[in-house]
């Protein structure tokens, strides 16, 4: 597959190893996503509201950055806006070291093509096209070979055990396999950056741990991602939680991994601990 080159990676900015370019001695890691002074108003009949009031935000390369908020605090806007499905009122937008919020909607279908997956509740699957289909899609509108595609398409519907569905059409799928087959989707043309709106929201528990494994895994591998939810277990699988209230970002905290505790340690172990920024 044709990709433009890649920002390096700073894996000590991630805590993971990297599985980009690293980056060269005195040479910074760009952030995979900048946003500066975002605002995204809608006209209502009264005038107009800002569902979006000032947002700054940098995402770096192989981050898994969950939102949180009340709902109506500007979450899936921030998503929208930030994957180009709908235009910033100000500010500015910058992907991969490139100002992208005064893209024409076709120039945003290109990038999106090649960097952004996107992954919302309601999985937005072609009814008409196999599972394989769907799957393969995004990964040759990218530019990969039908070679290619089949391949990547094989390698995602095994990891979410889905192979023996490539034939089957969608439709024929319960909740939680198409909302497999969506992420699936979303990671085909191995974007830069994914983004997915509450994931796992209308799923049981079973099917939420599947997809949540494979968010894991991805993000394992160097994917970044940025994820609405609405769900503390599930925000726990990020690096760094941003919560929105009214519009702006109210909190931005990141989750460092625990000390290990040894068995004399007078201390009570615990998973993760917030550290608060600022
Ligand atoms: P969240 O995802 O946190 O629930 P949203 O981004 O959906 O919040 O909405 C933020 C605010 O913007 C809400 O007040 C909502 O009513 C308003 N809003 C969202 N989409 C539209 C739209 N298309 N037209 C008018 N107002 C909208």
């Amino acid at each position: 597959m044709r990709r433009d080159p890649e920002p390096c990676t700073d894996s000590s900015s991630t805590g993971r190893p990297s599985t980009g370019r690293p980056c060269a001695d005195g040479e910074a890691a760009p952030a995979l996503l900048r946003v500066r002074g975002l605002v995204k108003a809608y006209s209502s009949g009264a005038g107009s509201v800002e569902a979006i009031r000032g947002i700054d935000l940098e995402v770096a390369v192989g981050e898994f950055v969950a939102i949180m908020g009340p709902s109506g605090s500007g979450k899936s806007t921030l998503l929208h806006v930030l994957g180009g499905l709908e235009p910033a009122t100000r500010g500015e937008i910058w992907l991969r070291g490139k100002r992208v919020d005064r893209l024409s909607p076709a120039a945003w279908a290109v990038l999106r093509r090649k960097h952004v997956g996107f992954l919302f509740q309601f999985f937005n699957l072609l009814s008409t096209m196999t599972v394989a289909d769907n799957v393969e899609l995004p990964a040759l509108l990218a530019g990969a070979t039908p070679k290619q595609a089949r391949k990547r398409r094989e390698e995602l519907l095994d990891e979410l055990g889905l192979a023996a569905k490539a034939g089957t059409a969608p439709a024929k799928l319960s909740g939680g396999e198409q909302q497999r087959v969506a992420l699936a989707r979303a990671l085909a043309n191995e974007p830069s950056l994914l983004l997915a709106d509450e994931p796992t929201g209308n799923l049981d528990s079973a099917n939420a741990r599947d997809v949540l494994r494979l968010l894991r895994r991805a993000h394992a591998g160097g994917q970044t991602i940025l994820m609405v939810t609405h769900d503390a277990k599930v925000a726990g699988l990020a690096d760094r939680v941003v919560s929105l209230f009214d519009g702006m970002i109210a909190d931005d905290a990141k989750i460092m991994p625990a000390p290990r505790f040894g068995p004399h340690d007078n201390q009570t172990p615990v998973k993760n601990f917030l550290e608060l920024r600022g």
